[in-house]
């Protein structure tokens, strides 16, 4: 086991390969996973789980900035990356140099990339209802005419779909719209002989919840991680999935806490008995919200301890009262097992008012990442 750390991130591969495999059994055969690795991988490392999966045999990744493309090309992620965000005319340069396959966020931009004068592969956005990026869905003849700018080679079109995490009449019948307006961008750019590009729409909730849809690539992020975004979400496919991450600390030091006494930066929390405290070696800086001061909790030697006081920067304090054995260097486990207890990024995420995408993807860089073994 890891025993020198302050605070750390435990991934297990042989989660994230399990649930590979689940969606893979769970995608149509003709169906390829794009994994999401942009946010340092929701937090994960990027680079380590880049590195993992195109050892499972994945070849397309996609992120959201070049900069995060070229830290996979330089840990030898040789396939398709996919940029899903903007990237500024002042990096096209390196949009060739590395090979990466550039979204076309609307017309004017698919101009300026053709402006640029070199080939660039490209994958046209189509905003079929979120209204963020793409070319409108009804504006046919523009992403007709990006087919006709010569620098671009067109490989894929794609959309994204807003609610289908929701199971609601009104947000399944919308993202049904969101898609048939996607098939019927595609129909038409058939009918006017325009073929062999690569389409995609689902992200995790788009195959969790709409899963015999029958296209090229599935760009999942959050639940190829074993994580659904929210503890109650409920899903269409029932797979199970794995969580890969555990979020860990250590105990600094343990001491009494008087009745009538307060605690840390604003003395926010007063001890209303005679208590036992411990200091860990995690804060804010590492991502835990600072939300969670006087509310959330973590767990010591298969024990829940609530967090007490302000969350600060680089530590925190919790409550310990109640264990009997515990001291400097105890595990304090935020995200994970412990013992017979276990906490879902889900569910410390809920606490803090937020989801798990944003929980994991703030996860700092001061924190190790570990592969462990079972
Ligand atoms: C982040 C992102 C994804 C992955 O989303 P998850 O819900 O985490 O699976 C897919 N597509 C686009 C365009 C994204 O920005």
């Amino acid at each position: 086991m890891y025993q020198k750390g302050r605070a750390w991130i435990e991934l297990n591969m042989d989660n994230l390969a399990y649930n590979v495999e689940q969606f893979q059994q769970l995608l149509s055969p003709n169906c390829e996973i794009m994994p999401a690795i942009k946010a340092n991988a929701y937090g994960h490392g990027a680079k380590l789980i880049g590195k993992a999966l195109q050892d499972m045999g994945i070849q397309d990744f996609c992120v959201a900035s070049i900069d995060e493309g070229i830290e996979l090309r330089k840990t030898g992620i040789t396939g398709q990356i996919l940029i899903l965000g903007y990237t500024s005319p002042y990096r096209f340069p390196d949009l060739s140099r590395y090979h990466f396959t550039q979204t076309i966020v609307d017309y004017a931009y698919a101009k300026e990339l053709n402006d640029y004068g070199q080939p660039i592969y490209a994958h046209i956005g189509i905003d079929t209802g979120m209204h963020r990026l793409g070319e409108r869905s009804d504006s046919l003849e523009n992403i007709r005419e990006i087919w006709k700018l010569s620098n671009l080679n067109i490989t894929g079109v794609y959309s994204h779909l807003c609610v289908s995490d929701g199971t609601s009449d009104a947000d399944r019948q919308f993202t049904l719209n969101q898609i048939a307006e996607f098939r019927s961008v595609i129909d038409a750019l058939h009918k006017q002989g325009i073929d062999g590009f690569k389409t995609h729409i689902q992200g995790s909730y788009g195959v969790l919840n709409y899963p015999y849809l029958n296209f090229d690539y599935a760009r999942l992020g959050i639940a190829l991680y074993g994580v659904l975004s929210s503890p109650y979400d409920k899903t269409v496919s029932d797979i199970k999935l794995k969580p890969v991450l555990s979020l860990k600390a250590r105990v600094q030091c343990v001491k009494p806490l008087h009745s009538g006494e307060s605690i840390g930066y604003g003395l926010t929390y007063t001890a209303a008995k005679e208590m036992k405290i411990a200091a860990v070696s995690i804060g804010y800086a590492d991502g835990i919200p600072r939300e969670l001061s006087n509310k959330g909790h973590a767990l010591i030697n298969g024990h829940k301890v609530p967090i007490i006081g302000r969350v600060c920067m680089d530590q925190l304090l919790v409550d310990v009262s109640d264990l009997s054995e515990v001291s400097a260097g105890d595990e304090v486990v935020f995200i994970g097992q412990s013992g017979e207890e276990k906490i879902l990024a889900s569910e410390f995420a809920n606490n803090a008012n937020t989801i798990s995408n944003e929980i994991l993807s703030r996860l700092g860089n001061r924190l190790e990442r570990i592969i462990v073994k079972e």
